[in-house]
């Protein structure tokens, strides 16, 4: 008996990083988890992971910029297993610039990612979330209150996020829709290991500012993601969950200064 069994979880981005590891604990506890995200093979790998541990899934193939397509996507997850009790706003795109070398472009595209693409999820799957007192969980960062030297389009937009949360909070509480957010820190994932962590120093040099003494694992953010959208936590709304050894109350920015030379491009983090 899983703590979600018969419900049904979407993650958006849930083809690789954190939001597949979510994806996965979901559906070991139970629920039909949904992944999309604009790859499909990489969906296909996490819902055959899910399946390879005996849990069941699906993934679509969704632009969360494209209204339309999430509008599709949303009554498809609704038709096919039956409505959504969770939805988790985790898709993102990242990449470290120094502010005076971001072009407009650079800076609408993760903006439009993060910001736009998680209210066109939340906004479209209103009716879907009303219909069972649902929750939405938003995957920020803690660099949404402290600033992140090289990602101002990430920050901003995960602050907008942020906003987006405690608004919903309010705003939705009365439909019995409970909103929240969990601000990871430094995690290791595919991705961050081989743009972020793997370059020079910039591990070590961000380890020592952690005072838990290491990076986080997926598992750390799934573990909270299980516990913020289950009824263990059902007078909890508008909260954010720092998932981060405390790394931000240790000064502890993403500051990339220092290596901007060799981090010219990057994924999340
Ligand atoms: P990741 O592996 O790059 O995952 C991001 C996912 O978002 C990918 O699966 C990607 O799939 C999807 N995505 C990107 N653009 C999309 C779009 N337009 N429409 C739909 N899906 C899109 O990153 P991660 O490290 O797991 O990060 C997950 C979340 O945690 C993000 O919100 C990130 O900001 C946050 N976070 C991560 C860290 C960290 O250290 N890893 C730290 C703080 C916060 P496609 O490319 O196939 O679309």
């Amino acid at each position: 008996m899983g703590r979600y069994d018969g419900k049904v979880v979407l993650v958006t981005g849930g083809g690789s990083g954190l939001g597949r590891d979510m994806a996965l604990a979901f559906a070991a506890e139970g629920a039909t988890a949904c992944v999309i995200g604009r790859r499909q093979e990489k969906l296909d790998e996490t819902v055959a992971a899910i399946e390879a541990a005996g849990g069941s899934g699906f993934g679509l193939a969704c632009d969360v910029r494209d209204a339309a397509r999430v509008e599709a996507v949303i009554g498809e997850i609704a038709s096919r297993a039956g409505g959504i009790d969770v939805l988790v706003n985790n898709a993102a795109g990242n990449f470290v610039a120094p502010t005076e070398q971001l072009s407009p472009n650079g800076f609408k595209a993760v903006v439009d990612i993060v910001l736009l693409g998680t209210f066109n999820c939340t906004r479209l799957a209103f009716d879907a979330l009303k219909a069972r007192r649902g929750a939405i969980l938003n995957i920020i960062a803690s660099y949404a209150w402290s600033g992140e030297p090289g990602a101002i389009h990430s920050a901003s937009a995960k602050a907008g996020v942020l906003a987006m949360t405690r608004t919903l909070a309010a705003e939705w509480g009365r439909y019995g829709i409970r909103a929240n957010a969990i601000a990871p820190g430094p995690i290791h994932t595919e991705g961050t290991d081989k743009h972020l962590w793997s370059v020079g120093d910039v591990e070590e040099t961000i380890r020592r500012q952690i005072p838990l003494g290491r990076l986080g694992r997926p598992a750390d953010v799934s573990r909270a993601a299980l516990f913020l959208c289950s009824a263990d936590a059902e007078w909890i709304s508008g909260a954010t969950l720092a998932v981060d050894g405390a790394h931000w109350l240790d000064g502890g920015t993403l500051d990339f200064r220092g290596a901007f030379d060799r981090l010219t491009k990057a994924v999340d983090g």
